[in-house]
């Protein structure tokens, strides 16, 4: 008897494949003590658990597929040299020593005095630290107390593994795109978090939310994830799985065909030419991007480059990585947001020390007080705009203090890198997100000041909705068509009119072709999305008449019924005959 187990579908696609469960809950350590006769016996056995760890993560290491980024060896890495630390080896075999604990209580009090340090710690990137110490500390007390479950970069290949976990950072979802998953599902989480815009961008097909899956699901089990429903189906009989293979070729068909509109130029019925631009996280993402006919990159999330590493990456390396881009563009534009960390991207969950992560310190306010991690940025993304067009793109502006600061200090770097004889655009496009409601509403002074804007919807919906876009908890209320959040959007639009600057909109509702016509009929001409949503949303421009939508969306707007908006959108889908 087949069971079903709903969440939310935050990546479409199916996946057929055996359940990897991880389980990540606390890991209970007990207190005891060991007869001094036995001593060194424990203290080998400390040792052997430290050189276990160091082979499993070697092995791991080994096995990352050549041409695989860089960034994801230097992850696995950074916990290998952990297991080198005196801090982390050292002290406990003294304590075992010297105190007569057993090893697993040994490792957890050292444990606690390092995070203590890190939790006090001031600077949110070094805070993230944190959590390495935790994963490599959690995997030597997996390895004492003899339980392989709980760990992401376990050495079980995940080739083909649909994988079933409480929760998944955005780091940890590249790695599982890497080890060969072909699917994940979280009990936790939102369609918004970044993890999920990174599943959608790896093409992984996922779910979140799903309570409860691992009490229902056997590790090891064959399962069906269908990313679209937001379902798994554990226990499938036969006519299940037949029935899942022929969606999942029908699927395969489906973007055969829309891959064919890969080529073709985004124009309306009634002759209007729409730019589609595409989102990357990383460098790399170009590479599939090529294949498409975009006009150029809308958001560049530079904060993946920081991720999964030691060090940050300094003005070289990123000026770098720009420049990489910019010269695969062929002379298209690069939007390059600058750093946004901060809430979920803080790597790894280390939000819960920030009693509020959304509504602190993150984005532009995160670099406007760090300028050690900003400025460098600044310059990187100014000496790239020698090498092509680059739009240098603020994120979370929610006020124009915070602006002049910036504008600010991007002159100071213009003036410095001219006298160090460094060139740069001096007429670099300048931009900024509107992602909070106070700038949209504000959307006229930011337009009078900047070269353009762009609506992320992400953002603006959760602060606009009172909804953490990463809890699950409050998901049913995300809703983009909640008319206060379609008023603002077309505040943005009409201050982007009035003053003549380009608006673009680059949240997930840019890529969701059900709001495609809706948007068209706002005035939105920009649309910024991750490639893959590119050619359903391009297939509906091209079947779209702006003139026609128009009227039909402004009599929409001034609607006082706003439970019949979502009818009344799905019919601007459906032309009249
Ligand atoms: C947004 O908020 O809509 C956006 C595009 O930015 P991010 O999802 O990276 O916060
Ligand atoms: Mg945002």
């Amino acid at each position: 008897m087949s069971l079903v187990l709903h969440g939310i579908g935050v990546s479409r696609g199916i996946a057929i494949g055996k359940a990897h469960i991880i389980m990540r809950g606390s890991i209970e350590v007990l207190e005891s003590a060991i007869p001094s006769i036995l001593i060194e016996d424990e203290v080998a056995r400390f040792l052997k658990a430290i050189e276990t760890a160091r082979l499993q993560l070697s092995s791991i290491r080994d096995r990352i597929p050549v041409g695989t980024r860089p960034d994801i060896a230097a992850f696995i890495d950074t916990h290998i040299l952990m297991l080198d630390d005196a801090t982390i080896v050292n002290t406990p075999v003294e304590t075992i020593r010297e105190q007569g604990y057993n090893a697993e209580w040994a490792l957890k009090l050292q444990r606690d005095a390092v995070v203590g340090v890190f939790e006090q710690m001031n600077d949110p990137y070094l805070r993230t630290r944190r959590d390495d110490v935790d994963h490599v500390i959690n995997r030597i007390q997996r390895i004492l107390q003899s339980t392989s479950q709980g760990d992401l970069r376990s050495e079980d290949s995940l080739q083909g593994a649909i994988v079933l976990t409480d929760d998944m950072t955005p780091a940890e979802t590249v790695l599982l795109e890497h080890q060969g998953a072909s699917a994940f599902a979280t009990e936790f989480g939102g369609p918004l978090s970044h993890s999920a815009i990174l599943a959608r961008s790896v093409q992984l097909p996922a779910i979140v939310g799903a309570h409860g899956l691992r009490r229902y699901i056997h590790d090891g089990e064959e399962i069906i994830l269908d990313g679209m429903q937001g379902i798994l189906i554990a226990d499938p009989g036969q006519d299940i799985i037949d029935h899942y293979r022929e969606l999942k070729a029908q699927e395969a068909q489906r973007r055969a065909e829309l891959a064919r509109l890969a080529h073709t130029p985004a124009v309306t019925l009634d002759n209007h030419a729409i730019r589609l631009m595409a989102n990357i996280e990383l460098p790399e993402d170009i590479d599939a991007l090529n294949r498409e006919n975009t006009s150029g990159i809308g958001l560049y999330r530079t904060e993946f480059l920081f991720m999964n590493r030691v060090s940050l990456p300094d003005e070289e390396e990123q000026y770098l990585s720009y420049t990489r881009v910019i010269d695969t563009l062929n002379g298209k534009p690069l939007t390059i947001r600058t750093l946004d960390m901060g809430a979920d991207k803080e790597i790894d969950g280390s939000g819960s020390r920030c009693s509020n992560p959304a509504l602190g310190l993150r984005a532009v306010r995160l670099c406007l007080k760090d300028l050690s991690l900003f400025c460098p940025q600044l310059r990187a993304i100014l000496r790239a705009s020698a090498h092509g067009p680059v739009r240098l793109m603020i994120p979370m502006l929610s006020n124009t203090r915070e602006l002049h600061q910036v504008l600010t200090l991007i002159r100071d770097a213009e003036n410095a890198l001219q006298r160090e004889g460094l060139a740069f655009d001096p007429n670099i496009q300048i931009g900024g997100m509107i992602e909070v409601p106070a700038a949209a509403i504000s959307a006229m002074d930011f337009a009078r000041r900047l070269d353009f804007l762009s609506i992320g919807t992400n953002d603006l919906i959760q602060y606009t909705l009172a909804i953490d876009r990463v809890d699950d908890a409050v998901n049913y209320l995300y809703d983009p068509l909640h008319p206060s959040v379609l008023r603002l959007i077309k505040i943005v639009i009409d201050a982007g009119k009035e003053t003549g600057i380009p608006v673009a909109m680059c949240g997930e509702m840019a890529g969701d072709a059900r709001y495609t016509r809706l948007l068209l009929g706002m005035g939105l001409t920009e649309f910024s999305m991750h490639h893959s949503a590119m050619q359903e949303v391009k297939r509906v421009i091209n079947d779209s008449s702006i003139s026609e939508l128009i009227p039909r969306v402004d009599t929409l707007l001034q609607s006082t019924e706003p439970e019949q908006l979502p009818t009344e959108i799905e019919a601007l889908n459906h032309p009249p005959a």
